[in-house]
């Protein structure tokens, strides 16, 4: 599914600019800086193919990777730069409810939460907006060699009481380093058995 065949496919910045829905998708999502494009490469094992996207103002895109006979990869824009001018955040949140919304392909969503920080306001807007788009969402703890086992597990725990909140979150978490590589087979598998 992974093994060098993932491709980048195209950046979207609109819903007419969508891929065919001709096969299952998966869609990443998380604050900028969260690990995003590290963990897509990771999970690809392709080092420069997604590429970090902790740049303000930068154009907004969707971005669409292939698998080989594999559900399509969705790269989508880090959020939660308080910088970014008012129109474009208007603009990439209309994006993103028509997306979220009006994807049929869409099976599940991966909320990326930094093993440090743990649920700000920011991720529980995407996740109110997931619930609200009944998209089945799973949170992926990344950079989890930063911290320390007893500070992972507080993390831990917040993340859970957070989701107790939010009808659409899947309640298995997955915990991730793509520094050290943990927990991206386990990741692959979950999107491999994706249905
Ligand atoms: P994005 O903005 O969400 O795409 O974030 P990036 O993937 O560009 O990562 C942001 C920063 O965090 C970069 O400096 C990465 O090297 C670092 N980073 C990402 N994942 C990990 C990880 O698993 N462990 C560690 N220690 N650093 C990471």
């Amino acid at each position: 599914l992974f093994a060098g065949e993932t491709d980048f496919l195209k950046g979207v910045v609109a819903m007419d600019g969508l891929p065919p829905a001709d096969r299952l998708e998966v869609c990443f999502a998380g604050r900028s800086n969260v690990g995003k494009s590290s963990l897509i490469n990771a999970l690809t094992g392709r080092k420069g193919l997604a590429r970090a996207s902790n740049t303000p103002g930068r154009t907004q895109e969707i971005n669409y990777f292939t698998t080989l006979g594999g559900p399509f990869l969705v790269d989508l824009p880090g959020y939660g730069y308080a910088e970014a001018p008012l129109p474009v955040v208007e603009k990439w949140q209309r994006l993103l409810k028509a997306y979220l919304s009006g994807r049929q392909t869409l099976r599940r969503a991966f909320v990326l939460i930094d093993a440090r920080h743990g649920v700000k306001a920011v991720d529980e807007e995407i996740m109110a907006l997931l619930d609200s788009a009944a998209v089945t969402f799973q949170v992926v703890l990344t950079k989890a060699d930063k911290v320390k086992a007893k500070d992972r597990d507080k993390v831990l725990n917040q993340v859970r009481a957070a989701l107790s909140n939010h009808p659409a979150a899947y309640p298995e978490l997955v915990v991730t380093s793509s520094e050290k590589g943990d927990g991206i087979a386990t990741l692959r598998a979950i999107i491999a058995g994706i249905e």
